[in-house]
């Protein structure tokens, strides 16, 4: 049963925005998505949102990377961009010349100050649409006023949260101890705090916007709890919102076609399954 002033998250709500290129599109007008990776370490996770940001349909996806991970994301990378990103000002730099659309930051990137203030820098950039996810979430554990103040700055949201409940706790840990009752009005406060949608994962995915506007999930499946899973789901939203699907419905579309994704493949899967998966569900609903 849905609650007053939340729908369930169903296709037809959000279908006819999912993005229909024109016949006189080019690569970069189909939305130009990048995603931070992590050092050499720690690349996959990237990859797997930047396969999921190509695969949702973006024209152009690129991977910024550290100087030290270059020659691994170089080595598992073909139809992905590859860009070296150490620095604020490579970032700056590289939005100045390529002019990206949306970002993904946070998956296998590392918790500390580099995050936070790659973070911040993004928030200030009122042309790109983001997703923090992970470690981008988690970095601002103890100082969430920091990335809240910066969201709220500006009346567009243009921000996503994907936080799982570990995730959710660490961001908003007043909202947890307060036992508000229901994930759905948790999310709901925390989207309004935090000027963002919110995308509160689990069994029960909650999707909330800052403005009130809520759906719960209704395709979930436990054959998404497996390693990389929630790397493809960034992916997935911010290839959606770099191809000029508003945040919310953008977030909605991305869970719903992540869970039919996994229907669709059963038993067994893993991450690097679900981007084709995701595609041909993609296809199914336009
Ligand atoms: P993460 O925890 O970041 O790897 O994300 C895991 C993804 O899998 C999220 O989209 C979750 O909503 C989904 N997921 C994990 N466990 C379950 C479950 N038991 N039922 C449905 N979805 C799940
Ligand atoms: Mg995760």
């Amino acid at each position: 049963a849905v609650k007053p002033g939340c729908f369930e998250n169903m296709p037809r709500l959000w279908r006819e925005l999912l993005p229909a290129p024109g016949a006189d599109t080019h690569k970069y007008t189909r939305g130009h998505v990048a995603v931070f990776s992590g050092d050499a370490t720690s690349t996959g996770a990237a990859r797997l949102s930047a396969l999921s940001a190509a695969r949702s349909g973006a024209g152009a996806v690129t991977v910024l990377s550290p100087d030290t991970a270059l020659s691994v994301n170089a080595a598992h990378l073909t139809s992905i961009m590859l860009s070296r990103c150490d620095h604020r000002q490579d970032l700056i730099s590289f939005i100045e010349r390529r002019k990206p659309s949306a970002f993904v930051l946070g998956p296998g990137f590392g918790i500390g100050d580099k995050t936070r203030e790659f973070s911040l820098s993004l928030l200030q950039d009122q042309s790109v649409k983001l997703v923090f996810d992970a470690d981008a979430i988690t970095s601002f554990q103890d100082r969430p006023d920091a990335l809240f103040n910066a969201t709220q700055r500006f009346p567009e949201v243009r921000l996503v949260l994907t936080p799982h409940e570990g995730e959710f706790k660490r961001l908003f840990p007043d909202i947890v101890a307060t036992k508000t009752p229901s994930k759905l009005e948790r999310a709901r406060e925390a989207a309004a705090r935090a000027g963002a949608i919110v995308i509160y994962k689990g069994a029960d995915t909650v999707i909330a916007a800052p403005d009130g506007r809520a759906a719960i999930n209704t395709n979930g499946t436990p054959l998404l709890a497996t390693a990389g899973s929630g790397d493809v789901l960034a992916g997935l939203a911010a290839g959606l919102m770099a191809q000029g699907m508003p945040p919310f419905e953008a977030a909605c579309a991305a869970v719903y076609i992540h869970g039919a994704a996994a229907h669709h493949l059963g038993f067994g899967l893993i991450a690097e399954d679900l981007p084709m998966a995701a595609t041909k569900v993609i296809a199914g609903l336009r």
